[in-house]
């Protein structure tokens, strides 16, 4: 029986020159080892890749090289093109780059369904075609389809199965669906989801789905505590942007392990990398983040005026997004705890948010605008939600998310700098 695939409705795609976004990306591009060997006996690969660059291919990631104060991939020619693609054709290429910027998740309807990378301007703006007619193809093209994990844990260690953690995140997307804005409906999940879990009998792995509904209905019958607002980002939000945007500021954006260096790196870039996190950390000093055409004072991103607390056109983009990383399935491949996905929502949300009014700031606007917004919202697939898995969390980030995990004032803090 042909597989039942599923994409969100309306969506459309067609490859077009934006310029070659995917093949420009500060993330590694994994390849298997069958392409590995393939591009090792290729004459044209090694003479196009100094030792260096092979090496890095070895272990199975594409080599990048920096221009522009960007990286980009070895094999893209100076026209923005494929070199691989133009010399042996598209099936020549990695799956990975054939597949972008799709890529698919088996829900627990037994239903394929496409994750559609929002970095590509294509998916972003909705341009191109209707899906329907391409899914098959990139699927294919894809080879590989993540599951869902069969559970995810509480705090406290029961082990819900995918039944049980996905009744509770109806709960989350129904709260994303109602009026309460972005930043507040965050908070209340937050609240929700661990009053959920402290409401669930104590000291059993396991629990019967009438615990489930009834430590579900007990969540929601507490009084929710309104989000407050905060004059600047606290100091754990402050961590946050300096490893999440910090990272994607130039020097720091390009010292990625895959790229090839024809001199040996410099201790002036390592101190240029740490202006970058302390810039941010402070919140004074010029940035150059990466999709903002103009250089970032970030003393100026508090008189852009916040927009995710309040109703507006883009505070519904956002949650819309929410909803649709939620019904992508994606952020349940992995087992872990349930409220690490309320966290990587919520810090995607204030993420969008400081990306966004950063932008706005640079055009010394007042307000952020549709393309702030929608640029944001590509970001957080690059640092959170899409492209970047937890693994390459330094040991700061994974203190930080337990910090914010387990101590709701500092949470509520990240969201407050920006609501
Ligand atoms: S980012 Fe999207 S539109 Fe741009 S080259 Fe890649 S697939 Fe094509």
């Amino acid at each position: 029986m042909a597989e039942k695939l599923s994409t969100h409705p309306g969506q459309r795609f067609e490859c077009r020159d934006c310029p070659a976004r995917c093949c420009r990306l500060p993330a590694s591009v994994v390849i298997d080892r069958d392409d590995v060997a393939r591009f090792r006996a290729e004459p044209w690969v090694r003479e196009r890749l100094p030792e260096q660059g092979l090496a890095i291919l070895e272990r199975g990631v594409l080599p990048m090289r920096e221009v522009e104060r960007g990286l980009r991939c070895a094999f893209l020619d100076d026209d923005l093109l494929c070199g691989l693609q133009k010399r042996f054709g598209e099936a020549y290429l990695p799956r990975a780059c054939q597949a972008f910027p799709f890529g698919f998740t088996r829900n627990e309807k037994d239903v394929t369904v496409a994750q559609l990378s929002q970095l590509c301007p294509s998916i972003r703006d909705n341009y191109g075609e209707p899906l329907d007619g391409q899914l098959r193809g990139k699927l294919a093209k894809k080879g590989a389809t993540e599951r869902m994990s069969t559970a995810m844990a509480t705090l406290r260690g029961v082990i819900l199965p995918r039944a049980q953690y996905l009744r509770v995140a109806e709960g989350w997307d129904e709260t994303l669906a109602s009026d309460a804005p972005p930043l507040p409906a965050l908070a209340l999940i937050y609240d929700a989801t661990r009053a959920f879990e402290d409401a669930l009998p104590f000291g059993s792995e396991k629990v019967p789905d009438a615990a489930v509904a009834a430590a579900l209905a007990q969540a929601a019958a507490r009084e929710p505590e309104p989000l407050g607002t905060r004059r600047a980002p606290s100091f754990h939000a402050r961590v946050v942007f300096a490893y999440l945007l910090g990272n994607l500021c130039y020097p720091s954006r390009v010292r990625l392990a895959q790229r090839m260096r024809s001199a040996p790196a410099t201790r002036f870039e390592a101190l240029r990398s740490f202006g970058n996190k302390l810039a941010w950390m402070l919140g004074r000093g010029t940035v150059d983040l990466l999709y903002v055409p103009r250089p970032v004072k970030l003393g100026r991103v508090r008189r852009v005026a916040r927009f995710l607390a309040e109703d507006g056109a883009e505070a519904r983009r956002v949650a819309g997004y929410l909803r649709l990383v939620l019904a992508r399935r994606q952020i349940f491949s992995r087992p872990r705890h349930l409220m690490a996905v309320v966290l990587d929502l919520s810090l995607a949300a204030a993420v969008i948010s400081r990306f966004a009014r950063c932008r706005a700031a640079a055009d010394e606007r007042s307000a952020v605008s549709a393309e702030d917004v929608g640029e944001a919202i590509g970001v957080a697939e690059l640092v959170l939600l899409s492209h970047r898995s937890l693994t390459e969390d330094g040991r700061l980030m994974k203190n930080l998310r337990w910090l914010l995990l387990t101590k709701p004032e500092r949470f509520r803090g990240v969201l407050e700098g920006e609501a």
